[in-house]
């Protein structure tokens, strides 16, 4: 994953966890900066609550999971490593999400099939469709 990938995936998750007003960058470390305890790499967070920004230190490339677990660090900080590895796998279950997707989906249908049927006129159900979809997409990014 490139830089600019990195930017996109942990603004999307900070969204999903409510610490959009975070600023989290990344910083790709020389391996011999680092003392391992016999880990193979490294990945960690420092974060400044004060001015509520935070770097996450690696040496390997990240994905979703490393990138999920080192925010909900920032999310949780009182939790302990053993919490955050739980709580990562949580919100990585595809069947949790999957479960949001489809409420959404689901409110979204009753309401489009509501509109379909009060109108006769087949431009305003249509301007009403949209008002429907953009203000519950909207409301699922917050
Ligand atoms: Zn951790």
């Amino acid at each position: 994953m490139k830089t600019y990938l990195y930017k996109k995936a942990i603004s999307q998750w900070q969204d999903r966890l409510s610490i959009s007003d975070w600023n989290i960058t990344t910083e790709r470390i020389d391996a011999n900066q680092i003392e391992y305890n016999g880990e193979d790499y490294f990945i960690g967070i420092s974060r400044n609550f004060d001015e509520k920004t935070a770097v996450i230190h690696h040496d390997i490339d990240l994905n979703d999971e490393a990138i999920v677990h080192e925010l909900l660090h920032v999310r949780y900080p009182n939790k302990n490593e053993e919490e955050i590895v739980a709580i990562t796998s949580h919100v990585l279950d595809p069947f949790v999400n999957w479960d949001c997707e489809l409420k959404t989906a689901k409110s979204m249908a009753q309401k489009i099939v509501k509109v379909v049927y009060a109108e006769d006129n087949y431009y305003d159900a249509y301007e009403k469709v949209q008002e429907i979809i953009e203000k519950e997409l909207n409301i699922k990014k917050l």
